[in-house]
């Protein structure tokens, strides 16, 4: 029988299929001791789940080939070593349970390997990977992390962190569910960046049944497990329809009477650009470079990496805006190498700039490579600065660009409301800021973005985060400088005539979006973007707000 959820919906679309869970990470088995008349039947246990073990990774060797294949083999080996075996039945026999012996096994020839060179200990990551399979294979629980399918599927989470989500193949997922995380975690950003539909803060996400039958609705938030034939024919319409719609608009962003609001993509490198490309974005708003960071978390990627990745991005867009926020590490983004490990309140901690000034050279090779990048390009290049609290910030940031040599625009992002409530100094340091609403937020709320429970207070249409727009918009006409959003807010078609009311002159989003924003932004002339600005400011609440605006904007 049908059953209906309710989330908060963060990227548009429909997607109908399979349940797949993001498997947690493998919990250590109980020490408990079994009697010796069941050894026999534990020794037959751990031989089965090697021998399945063995036997899947083979065969996703042979559907990948190439080097993939290589090294799942390799592994399959791994799981079947006599040696490793031979101990796993001897811990069994005095007593452990098939899945406590594998995982005590696994542990001393791990320790055997992390000592024997560069080499071996390299191995050790993939060693633990079939240890892990062993034990969720016993333990009947999914694998950790991304879910081993061939088959397209619906991926469930309680959240997903940027280092999970680069392992995702995006044409096996169909859309995504999360248990917490709100409009502005990184489940919801990777969503719209992939372009799939996705629902976050549900409650019950996590209990539902893997292989499950569900419909996800990305733009109410609904989600229909087992859904009817009839919802799933009249779901799929109604996407249909909202696509042919989207796809009659196209060109620069404008409001219907000329006023043009540059609709900008955020991307977090190369393998973003086509699709901000195909959508018909007029430039990038926010390059995302932490990503290109992420895929190591112990060192940081050469000047050489930096360079090519950068320069991909720039090439995408000839005589196109492109703007690239240097390294954003800390709170949710850590790196080993630059985020202090013991910080009590990490959103509150070292990260963004403030982690860059501790490590000049980080941001010295990061505005280099962008140079070199750039060099003979036409490419316009601006380049900003995440977290930044007040002027003398904004200071420290345009004078490493300065003496790096860099010929570009300086900026600074507005996530922090000091930076918002004093712009007018910021700008006396920088030729632009962009709106961070997704930090904006989180901290004129203290309401952590990673908590879906708060997602009330993340909501970007708080008329408390409205006012804050609106002061660093007034100081930018004050100085005669631009004032973007590149937050999450930006991708909300109806917010975006807002945020085009209060001032802002570009919006960037996740590309899947620009369409939305696109054709809702022509329908309304700016005059009407300021009367809904002006109502949704009046309002007391989120929803008044939204319920205001949106009055204002449909003529009622
Ligand atoms: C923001 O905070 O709104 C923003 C754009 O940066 P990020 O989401 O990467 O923190
Ligand atoms: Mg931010």
């Amino acid at each position: 029988m049908e059953t209906t959820l309710r989330g908060v919906g963060v990227s548009h679309g429909v997607a109908i299929g399979q349940v797949r869970h993001m498997g947690t990470a493998v919990l250590e088995p109980p020490a408990k001791q079994v009697p010796v008349d069941d050894t026999p039947r534990e020794q037959g246990r751990a031989h089965k789940a090697v021998e399945a073990v063995a036997a899947d990774l083979v065969a996703r060797g042979n559907l990948a080939g190439g080097e993939a294949q290589a090294v799942l083999e390799a592994q399959a080996l791994m799981a079947q070593d006599p040696e490793l075996m031979a101990d796993v039945e001897r811990r069994i026999a005095v007593g452990s349970t098939a899945e406590r012996a594998v995982y005590d096994a696994f542990a001393s020839y791990r320790a055997l390997l992390a000592q024997a060179g560069d080499y071996l200990a390299g191995r050790v990551a993939d060693l633990d990977d079939v240890r892990n399979r062993i034990v969720a294979r016993l333990l009947g629980v999914p694998m950790p992390g991304v879910p081993d399918s061939d088959e397209p599927y619906v991926l469930i989470a309680r959240d997903l962190a940027p280092a999970d989500t680069a392992l995702l193949d995006p044409a096996l997922v169909l859309g995504f569910v999360t248990e917490e995380g709100g409009p502005t975690s990184h489940s919801a950003i990777l969503a719209r960046a992939m372009g799939v539909p996705a629902v976050v803060a549900m409650p019950g996400a996590t209990d539902l049944s893997e292989g499950a039958v569900i419909a996800v609705d990305g733009s109410t938030g609904e989600v229909f497990v087992d859904p009817t034939e009839s919802r799933r024919a009249q779901l799929e319409a109604a996407a249909a329809e909202r696509k042919a719609a989207l796809a009659a608009s196209s060109g620069p962003g404008a409001t219907s009477d000329g006023h043009h609001v540059p609709l900008l993509a955020n991307v977090g490198g190369p393998a973003d650009v086509p699709a901000a490309v195909e959508a018909g974005a007029e430039g990038v708003g926010l390059f995302r470079t932490e990503f290109l960071f992420l895929d190591d978390s112990k060192q940081a990627p050469s000047e050489e990496k930096q360079v090519a990745a950068y320069r991909q991005v720039l090439e995408a867009f000839p005589e196109g805006r492109v703007v690239v926020r240097v390294l954003d590490a800390g709170a949710d983004k850590p790196l080993d190498f630059l985020t202090p490990a013991d910080e009590p309140n990490p959103a509150l901690g070292v990260r963004g700039l403030r982690t860059l000034l501790d490590h000049p050279e980080v941001l010295r090779t990061q505005l280099r490579a962008l140079a070199a990048a750039a060099e003979g390009l036409p490419v316009h290049l601006e380049v900003m600065a995440p977290m930044v609290a007040d002027r003398a910030d904004a200071k420290a940031f345009a004078d490493a660009c300065r003496e790096a040599g860099l010929r570009a625009k300086f900026g600074a992002m507005v996530e922090i409301p000091s930076a918002a409530l004093r712009a007018r100094s910021i700008f006396q340091e920088v030729e632009f800021v962009s709106l961070g609403t997704n930090d904006l937020a989180q901290y004129t709320f203290a309401a952590d973005r990673q908590v879906g429970a708060l997602s009330r207070l993340q909501d970007p249409w708080q008329p408390a985060l409205l006012d804050l727009v609106a002061a660093a918009a007034d100081a930018a006409r004050a100085t005669g400088k631009s004032c973007g959003v590149c937050g999450e807010a930006a991708s909300d078609p109806l917010l975006a005539c807002v945020l085009t009311g209060l001032g802002v002159t570009s919006l960037s989003m996740g590309a899947a979006s620009i369409p939305y924003v696109r054709a809702t932004l022509a329908m309304h002339t700016l005059a009407q973007c300021e009367r809904a600005a002006a109502a949704a400011r009046a309002a007391d609440s989120a929803q008044e707000a939204r319920v205001a605006a949106r009055a204002v904007l449909s003529g009622e």
